[in-house]
């Protein structure tokens, strides 16, 4: 992913791409690679930054996540309530 930063620069299309699938705010639920121990892949961002903090909805158990972390497992964006 260390290259992305010269495609940014040399390809608008992909800029446009990327950020909408990176783009993670407070609030949004998302899918990851691993579901919580208690089974749940349901996670609510509940800050992002350098690292992002994850609530997982079905027990509540909250963790932080480095952000390159958080990109590698994404695995996709639940619809907004
Ligand atoms: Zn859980």
């Amino acid at each position: 992913m260390e290259q992305v930063g010269s495609l940014l620069i040399c390809c608008l299309y992909d800029v446009v791409r990327i950020g909408d699938a990176m783009d993670f705010q407070v609030g949004d639920v998302i899918k990851m690679k691993k579901a919580h121990p208690c089974g749940t892949n349901q996670w609510e961002i509940t800050r992002v930054g350098m690292d992002f903090r994850l609530k997982c909805k079905g027990c509540g158990r909250q963790v932080m996540l480095p952000r390159k972390q958080v990109e590698k497992s994404f695995r996709g964006k639940y619809p907004a309530d």
